[in-house]
């Protein structure tokens, strides 16, 4: 699985051409940006986010330009486990419309606390900063792809790239 580390400001991604780290800032995410070094387009992000600090997760939320879609999951539950596949086809193809974020609620148990989450898998649709809807319990990526369409449909559809 890729892996996008996250900071303050962005998502790092690496170039497929030359190598070099390039943070997609989170107010462009789903735009088409440049590397930085050799100006060829950057890949766009075709995989959950793992998400590893709260931190991160509140800048992405607060300022992404894209509806993200949160799975809350933690290692031990088999149902998250069916769902991560789904979730991984589900990223693949987003082609820059939303985000899909993972947050592991025993890592970051602040984040399960806050947004009261009761069971896992659950799944949740933040628009704008704020959590649009959301859905207990694992389902398969068509089912994913049609929630997230119906809570994000205006937002995700009107963007203008
Ligand atoms: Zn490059």
């Amino acid at each position: 699985m890729a892996a996008y580390p996250l900071d303050d400001r962005g998502v790092v991604v690496t170039c497929n051409g030359c190598g070099q780290r390039n943070r997609l800032l989170y107010e462009r995410l789903g735009d088409a940006v440049q590397c930085g070094q050799c100006k060829r387009q950057l890949p766009g992000i075709t995989a959950p986010i793992e998400i590893d600090s709260t931190a991160a997760f509140d800048q992405l939320i607060a300022k992404s330009a894209v509806p993200v879609a949160v799975d809350y999951w933690a290692p031990w539950c088999g149902p998250c486990r069916m769902v991560a596949p789904e979730l991984e086809k589900v990223a693949a193809r987003a082609d820059g419309r939303f985000v899909i974020a993972k947050v592991n609620t025993d890592a970051l148990p602040d984040l399960g606390e806050r947004f009261n989450i009761r069971s896992i898998p659950t799944f949740a649709v933040f628009v704008g900063g704020r959590e649009a809807s959301r859905a207990a319990g694992a389902r398969p990526a068509a089912e994913i792809e049609a929630f997230i369409g119906r809570v994000s449909g205006g937002a995700a559809a009107s963007r203008t790239r």
